[in-house]
C-alpha cells in the first residue's frame, strides 16, 4: 500500500504473516461472531470468553486482506485481559481514530493506549479501506452484545 509510512506497513504486515491468537474456542462456554466485508471479501469469525467481567481468552479465524486480518490480530493483542468496560472504550477509541466515531462520550482518565493498533491510522487516508480495518472491532461489538 503506498502511502503508508514504512514502519506502520512492517507493522501490519508483520501482524499479518504472523497472527496472533489465532484459533477456536469452544463454544459455549466462549462467544461467537462472523463478519464479513463484502466490498474486500474479508472475512472474520471471532471467539471470545468472557470470564468475571474480563475477557480472559479470543481468537480469531477468517481470510482476507491484509489490513483486516493484521487489524483483528493487533485487536485481539488489545483486548486479552481487558475488562469489558475497557474493551467497550477501545472499540471506541479505533474507531474515532478511524473516524467513524466521534468522542460524544467523556471519557475519564486517559484513553486506553492502542499500541501496534497506531499503525492503523494512515488507513484514514484510504477511505474504502477502513470497513477493513474495523471488521474484526464491528465483529467483537457483536460478540459482546450477546456476552
Ligand atoms: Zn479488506
Amino acid at each position: 500500500m503506498p502511502g503508508l509510512e514504512d514502519l506502520y506497513r512492517e507493522i501490519i504486515l508483520d501482524h499479518y504473516r504472523n497472527p496472533r491468537n489465532r484459533g477456536e474456542l469452544e463454544t459455549p462456554p466462549a462467544i461467537s461472531a462472523d463478519g464479513h466485508n463484502p466490498l474486500c471479501g474479508d472475512e472474520i469469525t471471532l471467539y471470545v470468553l468472557v470470564e468475571d467481567g474480563v475477557v480472559s481468552e479470543i481468537k480469531t479465524n477468517g481470510q482476507g486482506c491484509s489490513i483486516s486480518q493484521s487489524s483483528a490480530s493487533m485487536m485481539t493483542q488489545a483486548i486479552k485481559g481487558r475488562t469489558l468496560a475497557e474493551a467497550e472504550a477501545l472499540i471506541h477509541h479505533f474507531k474515532h481514530m478511524m473516524s467513524i466515531e466521534d468522542h460524544h462520550h467523556d471519557e475519564p482518565g486517559d484513553a486506553p493506549a492502542l499500541g501496534d493498533l497506531e499503525a492503523l491510522q494512515g488507513v484514514v487516508k484510504f477511505p474504502v479501506r477502513i470497513k477493513c480495518a474495523v471488521l474484526a472491532w464491528n465483529t467483537l461489538s457483536q460478540a459482546l452484545e450477546s456476552a
